[in-house]
């Protein structure tokens, strides 16, 4: 009878049938590999390390198995362990909601360096999905004012799970399509990682995006309509001097530059991502004398 595999073994079995199935580099797949070990044991990566000639009962090695199996076949890895980490905190996900990618933290970073000065302040996330965004500038800002809206009811059930477990007791989520549901509430900013993918793009059937919420990725011909939606609305939710920031395709930059400038926006820019790539522009609605000029339209308390 042969001996029973230990843990250093079936790590290295399973990186070499990851790497194989899903062609990763071997050290992407050994990432991978010790992410779904450590998840089928209940154990952290340092116990791995320290028991590598641990030899897992069988029903462990058959959980272990049928992991490596799933992940083969091509779901995502933070959809099986149920789990991904973004700016630094632990985000639950599953299939109602896109995967926070790294990526993403640039318009979390971009947001912190244009929140206003005063401490209470107001910002919107539309399209929350898990809350990645959102939950993290409501940890980083405490005393701000933090509303996060999302169209799926799953999708905001997961928000708020994250919310609750992260400590985000200034996050209010709210169901709608996009603006629908704000009435004439006004924010200081507004932030959105929003569906830009156009609909026929191959990418959509391929890696992680073909298990991904379709809804969350995929927008139209050109994957700019709900992009033009949410630029469109966001005047009339924006206090004086307030922050529309977007993530968007790294082709589309020119396309939402040029429709924030349409839609009156000033102080455009376009901000690149880990890879190089345009990723985020965003653009500061202008001061409206007009408004301020009128008793009881101005950018007073929202509610
Ligand atoms: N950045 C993601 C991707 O291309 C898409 C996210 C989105 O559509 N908001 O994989």
């Amino acid at each position: 009878m042969s001996a029973a595999p230990t843990v250093a073994t079936l790590l290295r079995d399973a990186t070499g049938r990851l790497a194989d199935a899903l062609a990763l580099d071997r050290s992407e797949a050994r990432i991978e590999a010790r992410a779904l070990l450590a998840h089928a044991l209940k154990v952290d990566h340092a116990w791995l390390i320290a028991h590598d000639r641990d030899t897992p009962a069988p029903a462990l090695r058959h959980a272990i198995e049928s992991l490596i199996v799933r992940r083969a076949g091509g779901e995502p890895v933070a959809y099986i362990i149920g789990e991904r980490e973004f700016f630094g905190l632990n985000f639950v996900v599953g299939p109602a909601v896109l995967i926070p990618r790294p990526d993403t933290e640039l318009l979390v970073e971009a947001a912190l360096q244009r929140l206003p000065e005063h401490p209470s302040c107001r910002i919107l996330d539309l399209g929350t999905g898990s809350g990645a965004i959102a939950i993290a500038l409501a940890r980083r800002c405490p005393s701000a004012e933090v509303v996060a809206v999302d169209v799926s009811a799953d999708a905001l059930a997961i928000a708020q799970a994250n919310a609750r477990r992260l400590g985000a007791a200034n996050l209010h989520c709210m169901a709608g399509d996009w603006y629908a549901g704000l009435g004439i509430k006004k924010f200081d900013l507004i932030v959105s990682n929003p569906p830009y993918i156009a609909s026929a793009d191959p990418h959509l059937s391929a890696g992680d995006l073909r298990f991904e919420p379709l809804q969350a990725l995929a927008s139209g011909d050109d994957g700019l309509r709900d992009i033009r939606r949410i630029v469109a609305g966001a005047p009339a939710h924006l206090a004086d001097q307030g922050w529309l920031l977007l993530e968007h395709g790294f082709e589309q930059a020119g396309a939402v530059v040029e429709l924030l400038q349409q839609h009156g926006f000033e102080q455009t820019c376009t901000l690149r991502d880990l890879a190089g790539l345009n990723r985020v522009s965003g653009g500061r609605w202008p001061n409206q004398p007009n408004r301020q000029a009128r008793p009881g339209l101005g950018a007073g308390p929202a509610g």
